[in-house]
């Protein structure tokens, strides 16, 4: 048996001194207030047990994880009819690239990337009643946590600052795959980003996708073929353009956020989530990608 506790410590040492070259995303100014030296890990295997090392119980702003779960949420809304608003194929671009947006005539290259994740709020906000509420309530249900909630700070920092994220969704709304307001539209977008979690409530979010569909608390949320889908897309589009490079150094499908979080998961195996605000060139955390690589190093547990 692994002694887990003893592994992340050790990642933790084994970094929390280097010279860190990353820089938290200022681009949204309430991110830009976050300490650059936070750091924690944290580990949820499947069987129930759990390991936490550093800052992985404060609460940082989940950013574009939030897209897995609202992807999530429109699977089990509208199935495969998704796939006909947004492909599935990994764009090679960072997330807010918007050329190929035009290229490809309005489809989003996939559901991880922001003019995907723009898309996927659209069909969220036609088929929910009470959108951000019930959203909110589908991540509380998944986590297992009525604590979880959106910072209204953040959303409205973002608002200020979001023209790349208005020029995605007016060039989608041009296409006629906006079927909603823009401001609508983003409005949800800016607050299912803006959610607020700490690293253990990630890695409880998340086990849904490492337990063929079945949440925390026993409910079965997704079937085995849609996890197996949105686990494909984490694979090959959860990184952006760094996605190669998560999967040849960490081989796990997983997903980034400009707030310095990562969730990545092993089927049927563990959930785990790594924090560290500043970010590297692609916007992904500098510290969370090589701790996760430490980690599927010194366990050899990865998908290969
Ligand atoms: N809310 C951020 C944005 O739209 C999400 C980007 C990210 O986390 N990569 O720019």
């Amino acid at each position: 048996m692994l002694d887990y506790q003893a592994i992340l410590e050790e990642i933790h040492e084994s970094l929390k001194n280097v010279e860190n070259t990353g820089k938290v995303a200022a681009y949204i100014p309430e991110l830009a207030n976050v300490p650059k030296g936070k750091f924690g890990i944290h580990l949820h295997l499947i069987t129930g047990e759990n390991y936490s090392v550093g800052d992985a119980s404060e609460k940082l702003s989940i950013q574009s994880i939030s897209k897995v779960l609202s992807l999530a949420k429109a699977f089990q809304l509208v199935g495969n009819d998704l796939l006909e608003r947004v492909d599935v194929e990994p764009s090679g671009h960072p997330f807010n690239h918007l050329s190929l947006l035009e290229l490809e005539d309005g489809i989003p290259r996939n559901p991880l990337i922001n003019s995907g994740a723009i898309v996927v709020a659209d069909i969220l906000l036609s088929h929910l009643k009470n959108p951000k509420e019930d959203f909110l309530n589908f991540v509380r249900e998944l986590a297992h946590d009525e604590t979880i909630s959106y910072s209204e700070k953040v959303a409205e920092s973002e608002r200020l600052t979001g023209f790349n994220n208005y020029a995605a969704a007016n060039l989608l709304k041009a296409y006629g795959n906006l079927h909603n307001d823009v401001e609508d539209v983003l409005d949800f977008y800016f607050h299912q980003c803006s959610i607020m979690m700490d690293c253990r409530q990630l890695t409880n979010a998340f086990f849904v996708f490492a337990n063929k569909g079945t949440c925390l608390k026993n409910v079965q949320h997704l079937t085995a073929s849609q996890v197996k889908r949105i686990n494909a897309i984490m694979l090959t589009c959860g990184f952006y353009d760094e996605a190669g490079e998560f999967a040849f150094e960490v081989g796990l499908p997983g997903k980034s956020g400009v707030g310095g979080g990562i969730v990545a998961l092993l089927p049927h195996c563990f959930t785990i989530a790594t924090w560290a605000p500043a970010l590297n060139p692609k916007g992904n955390s500098y510290l969370g990608m090589q701790a996760l690589e430490q980690f599927t190093t010194k366990t050899k547990l990865s998908i290969f």
